[in-house]
C-alpha cells in the first residue's frame, strides 16, 4: 500500500489506485473508471467502478480545509463518521450504505455504492412520491435513537461513547449557524432577501419570547447529550429509491438531544411543502403526499420509540408510565422545536436550500419565506403543546392561509 502512509489530498485516479492497492478491491490492471461525485460543500466523494465486472465503491475523504471555505476543519470527523455509520448499520441494518474500511491516516472512509437511490430533496422537488418515507425514516430515528441512551446502553460504555463523539468543531457550526446566529447576527453572515429585511428584524431579531425560548434549545443541544445523533439528518443525506431509504453523511455525529435529528428532517420536509404550497396548484398530490409524510412521521416516530422503550428499557425507575411519558414527551416536544430552528435558519442563513433559492420571482419568494419563518417561530414557541402529526401540518396550514394578518 505504498504512497498512502501520509495524509494527502487524492485526486480521482489516487482514489482508483487506492480502491485497488489498499481495499483489493478490484484486479490490480483492472479497467477502473472513477469520478468525483461530492456536491456537498465540506468533503471529496470518489465513485470508482470497474467497466468489466460493474462492480463499484465509494471512496469518501475529508480535506483539512473545508472545500467551500479554506478554512481548517479539524479530519477527526471522518473517524467520527465511520464509527456512527457502522453503529447505525448495526442498530438499523440496511438503511446506512454498508461500511468497508475506514483509514485514520487518510481520512478516507470506503463504503457501499448506493447510486441506485436518489438524493431525497431532489426527488421530492420532482414530485415523486414514496408512500415509504414516513415509515422508512420513523425506523431509522427510533432504531438509532433510543438504543445509545443510558436508558438502554451500560452507563459506563455510554460514558465512553460521549467521550469518543465529542466533536467540537462541527457542533460549533450548528451552535452558530443554527442556534445563534439567526437570532442575533453578531457574525454579519446573515442573508436576508432583500425585501424581507424589516420583517426579519421584527420577527426575529426583536422577539424577545422567540429567542428565550431558541436559547434553551440552543442550551439543550449543548449540554443534554441524551443519544448518538445523526447530527445533520436534512434531506439531502437521505437517499430514497422504490425500494427504500439510505442514510449517509454523518460527520455532524455527536451525544446530543434526540428532538434535534427528528425534528431536522420535519423541518426539511417542510421546506418541499413550502415550495409547492406557493409554486404549484393547490391540493396536488404530491403536496397531499407531503402532509401525509410529515403527519405520519410524527405520529410513527413517537409510537416507535414508546415502543422501543417499552422492549429495551429496564432499569426499574425508568420502568415507570409516568417517567416515560414525561421523557417521550421532552423528546417529541424538543423535535418540534428544533424543525423551528432549522426552518428558521435556512431562511435567514448562508445555507439556503434549493426548495427557496429556485424561487426567482420576489412574488412568490419573500411571502414563501415570511411563512416559513412564521410557521418556524411558531413551533418554537408551543413545541410543548403541539403532540400529534395532525396539529403539526394544521399548524402550516393555518398559517399559510391566515400568514399575512398575523
Ligand atoms: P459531504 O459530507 O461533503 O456533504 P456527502 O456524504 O453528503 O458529503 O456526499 C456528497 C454526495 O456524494 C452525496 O450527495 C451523494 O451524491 C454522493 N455520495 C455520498 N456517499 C455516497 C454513497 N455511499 N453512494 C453513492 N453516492 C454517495
Ligand atoms: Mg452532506
Amino acid at each position: 500500500m505504498s504512497g498512502f502512509d501520509r495524509f494527502f489530498l487524492m485526486n480521482a485516479e489516487d482514489a482508483a489506485r487506492y480502491a485497488a492497492e489498499v481495499l483489493h478491491l478490484f484486479e490490480s490492471g483492472e479497467d477502473l473508471r472513477c469520478r468525483e461525485i461530492g456536491d456537498g460543500n465540506i468533503n471529496y466523494v470518489f465513485r470508482i467502478e470497474s467497466e468489466a465486472s460493474g462492480r463499484s465503491v465509494i471512496i469518501k475523504q475529508a480535506d483539512r480545509l473545508l472545500r467551500s471555505s479554506g478554512r481548517p476543519l479539524d479530519v477527526r470527523r471522518s473517524k467520527i463518521e465511520a464509527r456512527a455509520l457502522q453503529l447505525e448499520s448495526a442498530l438499523a441494518p440496511g438503511l446506512v450504505p454498508e461500511i468497508y474500511h475506514c483509514d485514520e491516516i487518510m481520512a478516507v472512509i470506503a463504503m457501499e455504492d448506493i447510486s441506485d437511490y436518489r438524493n431525497l430533496r431532489s426527488e421530492l422537488a420532482e414530485n415523486r412520491i414514496y408512500p415509504h418515507l414516513a415509515e422508512q425514516i420513523s425506523s431509522f430515528l427510533a432504531d438509532t435513537l433510543l438504543p445509545s441512551t443510558e436508558l438502554v446502553l451500560d452507563r459506563r460504555e455510554k460514558k465512553e461513547r460521549v467521550c469518543f463523539f465529542t466533536n467540537p468543531e462541527l457542533c460549533e457550526i450548528t451552535e452558530d449557524l443554527v442556534l445563534t446566529e439567526p437570532y442575533d447576527n453578531y457574525k454579519n453572515r446573515n442573508i436576508v432577501t432583500p425585501g424581507n429585511e424589516a420583517f426579519v428584524e421584527e420577527a426575529l431579531y426583536r422577539d424577545e419570547t422567540l429567542k428565550a425560548e431558541v436559547g434553551k434549545l440552543r442550551c439543550a443541544f449543548m449540554n443534554n447529550a441524551q443519544a448518538l445523533l445523526h447530527g445533520d439528518l436534512h434531506t439531502g443525506s437521505i437517499f430514497a429509491n422504490e425500494q427504500g431509504v439510505k442514510i449517509i453523511d454523518p460527520e455532524f455525529a455527536f451525544y446530543g438531544p434526540m428532538g434535534y435529528d427528528i425534528g431536522n428532517v420535519i423541518g426539511n420536509l417542510f421546506f418541499s411543502r413550502g415550495n409547492k404550497a406557493f409554486t404549484a396548484p393547490d391540493d396536488t398530490e404530491p403536496a397531499a403526499a407531503l402532509d401525509r409524510t410529515i403527519c405520519e412521521l410524527y405520529d410513527k416516530t413517537r409510537e416507535k420509540l414508546s415502543g422501543k422503550y417499552n422492549e429495551l428499557v429496564e432499569f426499574s425507575l425508568y420502568r415507570s408510565g409516568q417517567f416515560k411519558s414525561f421523557y417521550l414527551d421532552g423528546v417529541m416536544a424538543d423535535a418540534i422545536g428544533y424543525a423551528g430552528t432549522e426552518l428558521i435558519r435556512r431562511v435567514v442563513g448562508d445555507s439556503k436550500v434549493s426548495e427557496l433559492t429556485s424561487v426567482q420571482d420576489p412574488a412568490l419568494r419573500l411571502p414563501l419565506e415570511r411563512t416559513l419563518i412564521r410557521l418556524g417561530s411558531f413551533l418554537v414557541k408551543n413545541r410543548g403543546r403541539i403532540c400529534s402529526g395532525a396539529e403539526l401540518t394544521e399548524a402550516f396550514r393555518h398559517i399559510l392561509t391566515e400568514g399575512e394578518s398575523l
